[in-house]
């Protein structure tokens, strides 16, 4: 039998019920949760391709600026809720 590390609290996966609105473009995403919050950069980001410590709920590694000017830029695309502000 094998035995996976518990995953910390902190680091527990996003569910359904974490996931609030899609701001209105031009609008700030809430990204309060610390699990946004990686401190591993090693994952570029998928809009600017820079390194980047932040997590969608999605568990995309984006920074929040390049999420926030995705969704002002593609506005319908964005009610399809890729990124969402905390619930
Ligand atoms: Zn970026």
């Amino acid at each position: 039998m094998t035995t996976r590390p518990a995953q910390p609290a902190a680091r527990r996966p996003f569910t359904e019920k974490d996931c609030g609105d899609v701001p209105p473009p031009g609008a700030l995403l809430v990204w309060r949760d610390g699990r946004h919050y990686l401190h591993d950069d090693s994952a570029p980001c998928v809009l600017c391709t820079k390194p980047a410590h932040l997590r969608s709920h999605a568990g995309e590694a984006v920074h929040k600026i390049c999420a926030e000017t995705w969704l002002t830029a593609h506005p319908a695309e964005a009610l399809r809720g890729r990124f969402v502000s905390d619930s």
